[in-house]
């Protein structure tokens, strides 16, 4: 039987709300249970300091690589995949609050194999929140790139990926922002251990 054609897809994980390296771990496990998706990488867990809104709670981040169904065509598949996030999000208790404002659980897709898309999303691919119902699907994340927070945990699986449009490897974003943010704005405290979280020495 032929297998059907996958792209591998990274994924990053946020949450600041409730136990957060519980919710991950269980983000995790609901991530690789996704029809047709096979979960290839688990990063290291980061505690890491708020951007845009500072009055929170620190973040949990994380970052997975999964193979997952190519669909009829890179936008297609990239938007069933965001659908599917959202529907975990929402199936996490995600409430609807202010941008960048704290979160029970976010996932979002960084890379999307070396496709550089920018669609308009149907319905279910839609944020709960009106306010932002009407953006549309940019993969790469179109602040990935300046984030430490997304780039260490991605560094932890891909330090020679070059995403679309980057230009530059994932190491070569994580360092310059790394030496922007400060090393202690994204601190690994655990790494996978295939069930869940180990703390490191
Ligand atoms: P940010 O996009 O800055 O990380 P956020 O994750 O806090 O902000 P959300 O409320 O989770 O914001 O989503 C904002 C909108 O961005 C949603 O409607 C979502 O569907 C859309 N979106 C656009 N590109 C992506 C992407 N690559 N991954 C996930 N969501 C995206
Ligand atoms: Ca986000
Ligand atoms: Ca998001």
């Amino acid at each position: 039987m032929a297998t059907a054609s996958r792209v591998r897809a990274y994924i990053g994980l946020g949450a600041n709300v409730g136990d957060a390296a519980d919710t991950l771990a269980a983000a995790v496990h609901a991530l690789a249970a996704l029809p047709g998706v096979r979960l290839r990488g688990v990063s290291r867990l980061y505690t890491t300091t708020p951007v845009g809104v500072l009055d929170q709670p620190d973040f949990h981040n994380a970052a997975v690589a999964l193979d997952v169904p190519a669909g009829p065509d890179p936008a297609t598949g990239a938007t069933n995949l965001l659908v599917a996030l959202k529907e975990l999000e929402r199936a996490f208790g995600r409430q609807v609050r202010q941008r960048w404002g704290p979160r029970e659980v976010d996932l979002d897709i960084l890379v999307f194999g070396r496709h550089a898309i920018a669609t308009s999303r149907p319905p279910q691919g839609q944020s709960a929140d009106p306010a932002k119902a009407r953006l549309p699907l940019v993969v790469p994340h179109r602040d990935a790139r300046h984030r430490l927070f997304v780039l260490a945990p991605l560094l932890d699986l891909a330090p020679r990926l070059v995403p679309p449009s980057w230009g530059e490897t994932v190491a070569a974003a994580a360092e310059r922002q790394r030496g922007i943010e400060g090393a202690r704005a994204a601190r690994p405290i655990a790494s996978w251990d295939g069930e869940g979280w180990s703390p490191l020495e």
